[in-house]
């Protein structure tokens, strides 16, 4: 299945330059978005709730600063970039209310929309601008002239011209430098639920715990443990980022990539494979998302027990150790 990508040339500047911009959140995406979208040359204004702890913040960044209702209410394109769970309480109280036919309705994932837990009235647009990174990257990169990659889509075209929107609007956020892919709601919502569940989040970190406790538990030193399995991670990343598997195996040593074909797959086996099916037909199924959002109404409970087991491991204090060591950290 082929996708486009769509970069500068692609994309008119004009349109999101010509629309009055309401970020609502002004966490990792909200401040990302916010002032790369001011940078590119658009009108932006932040909506926060009452006593915000990120006001400061962004009227420092020299942001106009509003209530969430405000901000709506002037907008024309309203990106609401608080967390998923909260989404749909913040959008029936403080964005539908004022909505306009023609106005644009912004998201930076699809979890709501996919899974239903906002409807939006069929007279405005429903696009998406997802950056596929942190958000402090999407606004490191920016001001260093790169451009974190965007997935756009469209879920409602009122207006007939919803994608040309959503690509300028991803322009302002500085993804056509680096590449905008066209995709679906329910392909972003399920392809990143997927990615951050397997491979980038919960696969990585407990492929690295893994590792450290299989080294502590023999008897070798923790500091040692950490930085093979952990600290090495990133060179070996970069290597991979920025010139592909072959160059990261040419840089290792024929030891090292020997040992790679002959480990990888039995850590990664049949089950593990298995494990991800599993996992993607548990999003695709809205199992993950039922079970999210329960927990999100029972205050978290899971979430933060789990939260409370690693900041506490003994990876994560041997990390602390280390770190504040580094010439570079003082
Ligand atoms: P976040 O947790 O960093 O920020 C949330 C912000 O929302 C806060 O800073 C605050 O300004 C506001 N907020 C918090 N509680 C609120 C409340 N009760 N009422 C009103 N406002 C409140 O959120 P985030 O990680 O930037 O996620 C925002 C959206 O971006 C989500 O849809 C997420 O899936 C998507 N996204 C995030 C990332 C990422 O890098 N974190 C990457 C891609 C997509
Ligand atoms: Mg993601
Ligand atoms: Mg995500």
């Amino acid at each position: 299945m082929a996708v486009t990508i769509y970069y500068e040339q692609d994309c008119n500047p004009d349109i999101i330059k010509g629309k009055k911009i309401a970020i609502i959140g002004y966490g990792s995406q909200g401040h990302a978005h916010a002032l790369n979208l001011r940078d590119s040359g658009c009108d932006v204004r932040v909506g926060l709730r009452e006593g915000s702890a990120s006001r400061a913040a962004a009227e420092e960044a020299g942001l106009r600063v509003c209530d969430m209702a405000t901000a709506a209410e002037e907008a024309d394109l309203i990106m609401i970039l608080v967390p998923d769970e909260l989404q749909p309480a913040v959008y029936e109280k403080f964005i539908a209310p004022h909505l306009k036919p023609g106005d644009t309705l912004a998201f930076a994932h699809g979890f709501n929309v996919h899974y239903g837990y906002i409807t939006p009235p069929e007279d405005v647009d429903v696009i998406m601008c997802a950056p596929k990174g942190p958000g402090h990257i999407v606004r490191r990169q920016y001001t260093q002239g790169f451009g974190v990659p965007d997935l756009v889509c469209v879920a409602q075209d009122a207006s007939g011209t919803a994608w040309d929107t959503a690509l300028s609007y991803a322009w302002g956020v500085g993804g056509a430098r680096s590449g905008i892919i066209k995709c679906t709601f329910a392909q972003e919502t399920e392809e990143d639920l997927f990615g951050e569940q397997a491979v980038l989040c919960g696969g990585l970190v407990e492929l690295v715990k893994a590792g450290f406790e299989t080294l502590v538990e023999a008897g070798y030193p923790p500091e040692l443990a950490y930085f093979e399995c952990y600290h090495e991670m990133k060179m070996i990343v970069d290597l991979m980022y920025e010139r592909g598997i072959h160059f990261m195996n040419y840089s290792i040593s024929n030891t090292a990539e020997y040992g790679e074909y002959y480990a990888g797959p039995k850590v990664i086996n049949d089950e593990s494979r298995q494990a991800m099916r599993d996992i993607l037909a548990r999003i695709q199924d809205g199992t993950f998302a039922r079970e999210f959002v329960e927990d999100c109404n029972n205050g978290h409970a899971w979430l933060l027990k789990q939260r409370e087991a690693i900041n506490t491991h003994e990876i994560e204090k041997t990390g602390e150790r280390i770190r504040s060591m580094f010439s570079w950290d003082k």
